[in-house]
């Protein structure tokens, strides 16, 4: 059996850690990075490092963010009466793009999954009912997905939201069940968050 270093040994075994990174695939990436110009194999180890040094959540929604609080949450221009709760920052992006919204958002960091484990505890629930109690929002679109555990996390949190004296709605049913925000067609995004329904 061929032996192979030990440096190329831990890289594989990071790689394949990654999601949907088996151990073939892995082992061809780690000889990939062997093969091309040292530059641009430590570009990759540098991009790295960068997003992880500079890279946290905004201290208000909770959006990736370079700063202490996002873009978004700065820009004086966005309708500060409207929250947008999601659970991923990808699935922020996925709305921003549809250009459809302009108020602020909030960014769960997951859904409420019992079998996983997953309580509110483990999402910026907490958070949210603050930024709720102390702000001044007239609508509060809960943009989970639309997925069993999605909607278990908007029901949960239609009812944490029913002491506030603001409008509740869900995305329009036009995005099918079991879909996921991030993978959904721009236009039927931008149709479901325009034709938002009341709880
Ligand atoms: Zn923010």
């Amino acid at each position: 059996m061929v032996q192979i270093t030990e440096s190329v040994t831990t890289l594989i075994e990071q790689l394949s850690r990654l999601p949907g990174i088996g151990k073939k695939s892995a082992e061809r990436l780690a000889y990939h990075l062997l093969r091309v110009h040292k530059s641009e194999a430590l570009a990759l180890a540098d991009a790295i490092r960068d997003v992880r040094e500079n890279v946290r959540y905004c201290e208000v929604c909770y959006n990736l963010s370079e700063g202490q609080q996002c873009a978004i949450c700065l820009d004086p221009k966005r309708d500060p009466s409207l929250l947008c709760v999601v659970e991923q920052p990808r699935d922020l992006i996925a709305i921003e793009q549809t250009g459809a919204y302009r108020g602020q958002y909030h960014v769960l960091l997951g859904r409420l999954a019992p079998l996983e484990g997953i309580g509110a505890e483990q999402l910026t629930v907490d958070a949210l009912l603050r930024r709720v109690a102390e702000g001044n929002f007239r609508e509060i679109i809960l943009a989970t997905n639309p997925t069993v555990e999605g909607d278990g996390t908007a029901l949960f949190l239609s009812n944490q939201l029913a002491r506030f004296p603001v409008e509740l709605t869900r995305p329009a049913r036009g995005l099918t069940t079991g879909s996921v925000l991030e993978f959904t067609n721009k236009e039927i995004l931008a149709d479901a968050i325009s034709d938002r329904q009341k709880l």
